[in-house]
């Protein structure tokens, strides 16, 4: 069970609080090289038409066939949302008719989809978590593409996409902010991504939401929701809650009552606008498809699967904290693409025997790492700086060869030139001095350099830091800074 909505999610309205409740059903495209019935590729971005088999176009007398490698991928998806997995499943067939559809029907699963009910576990950006139910995962087919701006008076279309497995994963209506809606829509995409069932490339339209909303008083029953389609990035569906969510307060807050319908969110004005009103199942007249065989496979063939998933976000996340002694949110940062996971452990495997010091390579990879890759706009596979570069300097920080200020120094002449850390500290002189005669000499002369300070700092000890700073810069950032601080609080009588 779910913590109650605390009161900083409840909305304000005219007439006194309101609570928005959303439930996402995500269309994520399988990542498969061949479409779920026919042999046409899946690629992304070809001349328009040119991965239409004659079964995508709907050719009379064409029958489809299961591509396993799409049930494979629906079904590790499941087993990723810690999911029921049903056995035998049903193809139906969705009826409407659109240019896109040349079947005339969409291929889906409606009574008996391949995945039943799950959970996620969602974290929040202020520390808490939210468990939101998955309701099911069916598999279905993507439909083709109206194109309206080839011709001043024609339509034309694109059947690249048509035939495209998808596989549609239904939330129960446990999400209760647009927050905790856009973590959901994360987590769920650094699942798949993690499992390579799903590219999540939301931007190409491999992961989109149709996002259903509505409001309720706190503790009332569910009010009348809409559904708006196809919002193709986190950023917009946050802003189409919470447009939504104010729209339908204030017609209900002038005694209005709310039409279950279909809207659309227009990214550019940040609003949502009517499209239809909502069909009914019965509108679709769904039927099973008698072209295609109930599918059926066997629990050890799913056992198997299950065996060969890869290590998911929440697992990797409980080790990091577990055996490097991270806090939950640096584990977090790292787990949430399986890329910085992997670079973080491959710099760990790297210290293995150079006294490991998790917690310090975790800050170097987000603070450091991460925070360049940002400024430059590259991503972490085409990182500049290796693993082993890191953990270089890492370890070069561990043994006290180099200050914290120094390596920084040193990360940037590894990012822009390139070479072996441990060869550059050497050759550029960048070691930390911890030789207590030489620091001494600078701190005695820092003191007799500044009397009036000196006759200050018992009273102001404060001030210590200053002659901190003035030692370090003397020696060019190389000084031992525990050293310097002893040495100074033993000569300034502190
Ligand atoms: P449909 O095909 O009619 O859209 P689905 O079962 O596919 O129905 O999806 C319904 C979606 O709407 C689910 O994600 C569910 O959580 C959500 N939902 C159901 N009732 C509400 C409600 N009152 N407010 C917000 N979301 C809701
Ligand atoms: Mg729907």
């Amino acid at each position: 069970m779910n913590a109650p909505v605390k009161p900083s999610q409840l909305i304000k309205g005219a007439t006194g609080d309101w609570e928005v409740v959303i439930g996402l059903e995500i269309h994520a495209q399988v990542s498969s090289s061949a479409k779920l019935f026919s042999g046409a590729a899946t690629e992304f971005g070809g001349a328009p038409n040119s991965h239409v088999s004659l079964v995508d176009a709907a050719m009379p007398g064409m029958l489809p066939v299961i591509n396993e490698e799409c049930v494979r991928q629906a079904i590790r998806s499941g087993l990723g949302l810690n999911a029921r997995i049903h056995l035998r499943s049903v193809f139906d067939r969705k009826n409407y008719f659109y240019p896109d559809l040349p079947q005339g029907y969409q291929i889906s699963q409606y009574k008996s989809p391949i995945v039943g009910e799950g959970e996620v576990v969602v974290d929040l950006p202020d520390g808490g978590s939210v468990t939101v139910g998955i309701e099911r995962l069916h598999l279905e087919q993507d439909a083709g593409k109206l194109l309206h701006d080839q011709h001043p008076t024609s339509t034309f279309v694109d059947l690249n996409r048509s035939g495209v497995a998808l596989m549609e994963i239904v939330s129960k209506p446990d999400l209760r902010s647009s927050e905790q809606a856009k973590a959901y829509v994360s987590k769920l995409r650094t699942i798949l991504r993690y499992l390579g069932t799903c590219d999540g490339d939301m931007e190409k339209g491999s992961l989109r939401a149709d996002v259903n909303v509505s409001v309720r008083r706190p503790g009332e029953p569910y009010g009348t929701r809409c559904e708006i389609k196809n919002v193709n990035s986190i950023r917009f569906i946050g802003q189409a809650i919470d447009y939504e969510a104010r729209r339908q307060i204030g017609i209900l807050e002038d005694g209005g009552t709310i039409d279950q319908e279909t809207r659309l969110f227009d990214a550019n004005k940040g609003e949502t606008r009517s499209m239809r009103s909502k069909e009914e199942a019965h509108d679709y007249r769904y039927f099973p498809d008698p072209d295609l065989l109930p599918l059926e496979f066997t629990q050890a063939y799913v056992d198997e699967l299950k065996a060969q998933l890869p290590e998911l976000p929440d697992a990797k996340k409980a080790r990091f904290i577990r055996d490097f002694g991270l806090s939950a949110e640096d584990a977090g940062v790292l787990v949430s693409e399986r890329e910085s996971a992997e670079f973080y452990e491959a710099v760990l495997a790297e210290l293995k025997d150079q006294g490991r010091d998790g917690k310090l390579a975790a800050n170097w990879v987000i603070n450091e790492l991460f925070g360049r890759l940002n400024k430059d706009g590259q991503s972490i596979e085409s990182s500049p700086v290796s693993a082993a570069q890191l953990a270089a300097i890492v370890a070069l920080i561990g043994d006290g060869t180099i200050s914290g200020k120094i390596a920084k120094e040193l990360f940037e002449i590894v990012w822009t030139e390139g070479g072996d850390p441990r060869v550059l500290v050497e050759q550029r002189g960048m070691k930390q001095v911890t030789d207590l005669s030489a620091i001494e000499k600078v701190v005695d002369d820092i003191v007799a350099a500044n009397p009036d300070k000196a006759a200050q700092v018992v009273a102001k000890p404060a001030m210590l830091g200053w002659f901190v700073g003035q030692v370090m810069k003397s020696s060019g950032g190389k000084a031992n800074p525990q050293a310097v601080n002893d040495l100074l609080k033993r000569k300034l009588g502190l």
